[in-house]
């Protein structure tokens, strides 16, 4: 029997499915009798629509469940991979899409069997509103590789069934287990892109021991870049920006760097070879990553968190030399996002934000793509209300 040949990209495709386990994103009927109410939210209708004003349902909390107001969501360049379906061959977007997964507000409601929160705590929820909860991962405090999550947007939604709305909205019904508590010393608007750009840079400079005397580089200085600035230098490494932006260098500096590199400059690039311990690149689009492993010393290691839309070419030679190791992260688990923004309330660390209304949010996805951003939009959601 002859077996059909795949594509390079079916394969990729089925690889990363395996990973995420056996989700489907063919649309679940809606369960009936559920008790629901509505909330106003923005959403695109197609990977080339804008987004605009629309309703979504939300669940009326169940007996384990917050309900938040929203009051600040950060804008993630994957909200943009997603609304426009850059990402389809590892998690194509259902429409309509309602992103956000930065989100910061006040609790509302609270299940007769929740007991972390209170009506009027401040609350926070990012990437995650459920897992398995009974697997390795999960009991590990390591909901983010859990094969059975639910992300905030464009999940199955175990309660009502279609997909799971995200933060653009004005309220939010979540498991207590999955929301966070807020350090109250913190400026909302920039706590919020913590629940993503936070985690997402804070957690792989800890499993990769980033400590004082640590040579460490950032590489694009956006809205996660500049939370690893803020982040290594915090815990004492020097830090080394490289930037494609000359105009950002003096933001650098002032976020914590020790050193900002033009990484278009090759002369600038040759003096740092071999010399890192540890370079976080956050790059949203197509780079060389070549050019960085051959910065690492030896054993050094290179992190992905930047998630282009297509694949980075490597060169064996400059991991085989050197020992060096190139690995991804994906955001973090509950616990430890709970620690990041406890050292964030200790060492009153929050996101540069500019404050947008959600009437402006198209505007400012088309600045994203310019690297045109200092260095998180931060949605107002009062803005909301006037729709
Ligand atoms: P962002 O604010 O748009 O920042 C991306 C930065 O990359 C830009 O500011 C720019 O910095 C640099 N850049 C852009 N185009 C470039 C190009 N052509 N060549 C070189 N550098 C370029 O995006 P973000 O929200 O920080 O997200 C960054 C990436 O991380 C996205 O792909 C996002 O989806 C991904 N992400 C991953 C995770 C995860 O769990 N791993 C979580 C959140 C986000 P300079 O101007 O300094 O060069
Ligand atoms: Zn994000």
């Amino acid at each position: 029997m002859t077996v059909p040949r795949r594509s390079k990209t079916q394969i990729a495709i089925s690889t990363c499915r395996r990973f995420l386990g056996t989700r489907s994103w063919t649309r679940p009927k809606t369960m009936k009798g559920k008790s629901m109410y509505n909330s106003k939210a923005y959403s695109a209708a197609s990977a080339t629509s804008p987004l605009a004003s629309t309703t979504i349902p939300r669940r009326d909390p169940t007996e384990h469940d917050v309900q938040i107001e929203i009051v600040f969501c950060g804008i993630c360049h994957s909200d943009l991979h997603q609304v426009r379906n850059q990402w389809s061959g590892v998690m194509p977007t259902v429409y309509p899409c309602v992103p956000g997964h930065e989100i910061i507000g006040r609790v509302t409601r609270v299940g007769s069997a929740v007991s972390r929160f209170k009506p009027g705590d401040l609350a926070a929820v990012g990437c995650l509103v459920d897992s398995d909860r009974t697997c390795p991962e999960c009991r590990a405090g390591l909901e983010q590789f859990c094969p059975n999550f639910t992300l905030t947007y464009n999940f199955p939604d175990k309660h009502l069934g279609g997909v799971t709305f995200g933060g653009y909205s004005d309220s939010v019904v979540v498991d207590q287990r999955f929301v966070l508590r807020v350090p109250s010393n913190l400026n909302l608007a920039g706590a919020a892109p913590l629940l993503c750009a936070g985690i997402t840079t804070y957690s792989p400079m800890r499993h990769w021991g980033v400590t004082k005397g640590k040579k460490v580089g950032i590489v694009g200085l956006g809205g996660l870049g500049h939370m690893g600035v803020k982040f290594a230098h915090a815990l004492g490494a020097n830090v080394v920006v490289f930037t494609t932006s000359p105009g950002k260098k003096d933001d650098a500096l002032r976020l914590g760097a020790d050193e900002v590199v033009i990484s278009r400059n090759a002369n600038e690039m040759e003096k740092h070879v071999s010399s890192f311990d540890f370079i976080l690149d956050a790059v949203a689009a197509d780079h060389d990553i070549g050019a960085y492993i051959n910065l690492l010393r030896r054993d050094g290691n290179i992190t992905l968190v930047g998630a282009p839309e297509n694949p980075l070419a490597v060169s064996a030679f400059g991991l085989i030399f050197g020992r060096r190791s190139l690995s991804g992260s994906p955001i973090g688990g509950i616990p430890e996002t709970q620690e990041m923004l406890d050292f964030c309330g200790q060492h009153n660390i929050t996101a540069d934000v500019e404050v947008i209304p959600i009437q402006k949010v198209n505007e400012a996805y088309e600045r994203l793509v310019k690297a045109d951003v200092k260095y998180r939009f931060s949605i107002d959601m009062a803005s909301l209300k006037s729709e």
